[in-house]
Order: structure tokens, then C-alpha cells, then sequence
């Protein structure tokens, strides 16, 4: 094996390497990953891990993928980066071509984001330059829910969880908008009308200054793993209507098949004004997302001040590395393959992680597409739990109280079952 860590480089990483959501000076333990194929992430020291986290959620096609790697190959002999003012190139192009194709018609104005947060920015700033082209800039609020999370930009971090969320201490100096009640966790098959009152006040009562509403369509993410009824969007798309608001939908965490359709909102018919899509656009290989307009949305911004320019355009944007790359992607999906794999997967997880129902302690056992939550009664201490989940030969992330994965499609049935097996066998001894 190549490039694997020494002790040195392991502990230069903890005393220099900033990981996510951590401390440099109490640092939490760190796993070398050496290599990755399928769904396994082949460690330093040569052990195999079933990974049923994708690398949060994007490597849904699995790692070290033929076709993936062929496109990035082929692309990298040919145009890694140019910049993209001025200049286009194919892979962008093509990119753009599929994204209009996929997703729900009328989206099919494509900007090209360097990453989710990013594209939720990209979406911000398009609901505020509409407004302000139509001399509304008295439109300058959002409307979202609770419980929801859109990423650790400053303008996605204002439209975050302000409670529970992670970014608690800078709401002294985050845009103030308005939060609904998070929608109710609901079975599927039981919509209580009742669930949309918090957001439909707040919208009749601030309609005149509100530019968008921006949610995630049916699946909360990072904000607590929650899934909601799809009536309540088709509620919030109809009360847009309604009330000449924006409608942004964060497909960021549920596009490309997670939740059994290919966008979540689909689930509840309803086209959103604007939309973002990232991590899995590229199967996980590289950083790039994208904000897709109707339009209507797009014409609009081009009546407006300086030319109608969309004010945003980062050094990296439309990477031909990454525009190839999600062209593959892309291709692998338009394959079709995903929907059986994500229905064989959200049924095995049905069954297998029942058996977590009944522990003391469990509090809720949910299943969504192939995304499989155990919400526990306590918050898990992160390292022992870690190492514990490592030593049972799999790579599962849990978050406060919940014990959740959403593992690549391509998935076997016998590593399913390990991951199921390892979060058992956790609730059993917690319990
Ligand atoms: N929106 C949603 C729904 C997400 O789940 C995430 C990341 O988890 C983001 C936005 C931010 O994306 P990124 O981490 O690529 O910036």
C-alpha cells in the first residue's frame, strides 16, 4: 500500500489539521483511510470497513468506480481548470444539458456552485436580485422551518436550525429571517392539516417582505434526520403561489434517488422555483453542486440592475474535472439501475433495523428511501462510539442521538446486513 500515515503524520493531523466540526487543541480521534472500492474504505493499517455513510451521502454509485475514474482520467489528460468567464467548454455544457433534462420541468436555468453551502448562497442571492428586478427590494426576507439545516455558509447558516443547529454562536450576526415549526415527523400515510398552520400565519402576516421560502423537500437532514409528510410541501408550494413568495427547494442531501425518487419534492409533485443540488452530483468524487431556476426566475433577474447580471462567479466555477465527472454520474443514473437498488435497500432496511424496536434504548426506529435512522433516547459519547463501530468492521458517523446511514446504492446485501448488525448489536449494549 501506498501513502499510508506515519505516527508522525497522525499526530501533526491532530495538532494542525482543522477536520470538520473540530477542536484543534481537544482533538477527536481520526481514522488514515488508505484506499476505497465499492462500498469498503480499506484503512492505514490494512482493516476493511463497511461504509454506510458515503462520505455524508455523495458516493452513492460506491468508490473507485470504473466509469467515474475513466471520466475524470480522460478529462484531466485533456482541460483540468479554465476559468469560466468568458470561456465554456463541453463538460459544463454537457453537465448543464443533463441537469435541465433531470430534473423537473420548467428548472432550466443551471449556475454552477462550487459546493452545497455554496449553491444555496447562489440560491439566496437569485430570490433577492428577482425581487429587486421587479422593485421589490422590500422583499429582502426568508421564510424556512425549524429543524432544518442548509449548510456553514453565512447566508445558508441564517436559513439553519437557529436552536438546535450548529452555528449557535454567530446568530448575533446572521441575517434575521423567520422560522415555522419544523413540520411534524409523520408516518407517511397520515397528513394532519393542522401541520402547516405555524408557516401559513407567518406567511400571510409577512408575505409583503418575504423574497423566498427555502426547505428541504420531505427529508430533514443534518438538522435531526426527520422526514415529514410530502402534503405539507405541496401546502408550502401552493401558499407560494398564493402569496407571490419563492419556493427553493435544498435537494442537496435527497437528490439523485436517496429518498425513492429522483428529487424528493417529486414525492409531492411540486416544482420549485429554485433548486440545489450537490454532494451526490458528482457520485462523491469532487466538490461541485449546482442552483437550478425556472425561467421565469432567471428572465426576471435579467431585467435587473447592472445588466442582469447574477452576481456571483467564483474562481473554480464549472471545474471541467468535476463537470465530467457528474456527466458520468449523471449517466450512471440515467441507467435507471438506482431505483431497485434504493427500493431492495430501503426494504432491507425496513426489516433489519426493527429488530432495534423495544430497546430501552431506542426511542425510534425510521426508514426513508435508503436512509435508516435510529433516533436514540441519550446522545452517544462520539469517540468510544467511534472506535467501538470501527472495531465491528464498519464506518457509521452518528450524530447526538441518532445512529443513522445511508450507504452507497451499490451496496451488497451481506454489508447491509453488517451495517444493520453493528447498529443491533450498539442499541443492545446501550440498552
Ligand atoms: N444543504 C443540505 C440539505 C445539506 O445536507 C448540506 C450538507 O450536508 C448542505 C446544504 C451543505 O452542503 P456542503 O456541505 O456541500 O456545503
Amino acid at each position: 500500500m501506498v501513502n499510508i500515515c506515519t505516527s508522525d503524520d497522525l499526530q501533526f493531523d491532530q495538532t494542525h489539521l482543522w477536520h470538520p466540526y473540530t477542536s484543534l487543541t481537544n482533538p477527536l480521534p481520526c481514522y488514515p483511510v488508505n484506499s476505497a472500492s465499492g462500498a469498503t474504505l480499506t484503512l492505514d493499517d490494512g482493516r476493511q470497513l463497511v461504509d454506510g455513510m458515503s462520505s455524508w451521502w455523495a458516493a452513492i454509485h460506491g468508490y473507485n468506480h470504473p466509469q467515474l475514474n475513466q471520466a475524470l482520467q480522460q478529462q484531466a489528460a485533456q482541460l483540468s481548470h479554465v476559468m469560466f468567464g468568458g470561456i465554456t467548454h463541453k463538460p459544463a455544457v454537457e453537465l448543464a444539458r443533463r441537469l435541465v433534462a433531470m430534473t423537473p420541468a420548467p428548472l432550466d436555468a443551471v449556475f454552477l456552485a462550487d459546493s452545497g453551502s455554496v449553491s444555496v448562497e447562489v440560491a439566496i442571492k437569485m430570490a433577492l436580485q428577482y425581487q429587486v428586478s421587479r422593485q421589490r427590494s422590500d422583499k429582502n426576507m426568508l421564510l424556512t422551518v425549524r429543524g432544518g439545516y442548509h449548510g456553514d455558509t453565512f447566508a445558508a447558516m441564517s436559513v439553519c436550525d437557529p436552536v438546535n443547529g450548529m452555528h449557535g454562536l454567530f446568530q448575533g450576526v446572521l441575517p434575521k429571517h423567520l422560522f415555522a415549526d419544523a413540520p411534524t415527523l409523520t408516518p407517511h400515510d397520515r397528513w394532519d392539516e393542522r401541520d402547516i398552520d405555524s408557516l401559513r400565519t407567518l406567511l400571510e402576516n409577512n408575505h409583503n417582505s418575504l423574497a423566498a421560502i427555502i426547505l428541504e423537500p420531505v427529508v430533514q437532514g443534518a438538522g435531526g434526520m426527520r422526514f415529514y409528510h410530502p402534503t405539507y410541501l405541496k401546502r408550502v408550494r401552493e401558499l407560494c403561489d398564493q402569496h407571490d413568495v419563492l419556493l427553493i427547494c435544498d435537494e442537496i442531501a435527497t437528490g439523485f434517488g436517496r429518498t425513492g425518487k429522483l428529487f424528493a419534492c417529486e414525492h409531492a409533485d411540486v416544482v420549485p422555483d429554485i433548486m440545489c443540488v450537490g454532494k451526490a452530483l458528482t457520485g462523491g468524487y469532487m466538490t461541485l453542486a449546482a442552483t437550478i431556476a425556472q425561467r421565469h426566475v432567471a428572465e426576471q433577474i435579467g431585467q435587473g440592475p447592472g445588466g442582469g447580471s447574477l452576481m456571483h462567479g467564483p474562481t473554480f466555477m464549472g471545474n471541467p474535472l468535476a463537470c465530467a465527472v457528474a456527466c458520468a454520474s449523471l449517466d450512471i443514473i440515467a441507467e435507471g439501475h438506482w431505483q431497485q437498488q434504493v427500493a431492495a435497500i430501503s426494504q432491507q432496511l425496513e426489516r433489519e433495523l426493527a429488530r432495534c424496536n423495544g430497546l430501552t434504548a431506542v426511542n425510534q426506529v425510521r426508514v426513508f428511501g435508503a436512509i435508516g435512522v435510529v433516533e436514540l433516547a441519550e446522545p452517544l459519547e462520539m469517540a468510544s462510539t467511534q472506535a467501538w463501530l470501527v472495531e465491528q468492521g464498519v464506518w457509521i458517523r452518528p450524530f447526538g442521538r441518532l445512529l443513522y446511514i445511508m450507504p452507497p446504492y451499490i451496496i451488497e446485501p451481506d454489508q447491509l446486513r453488517r451495517l444493520t448488525d453493528a447498529m443491533l448489536a450498539l442499541c443492545q449494549r446501550l440498552s
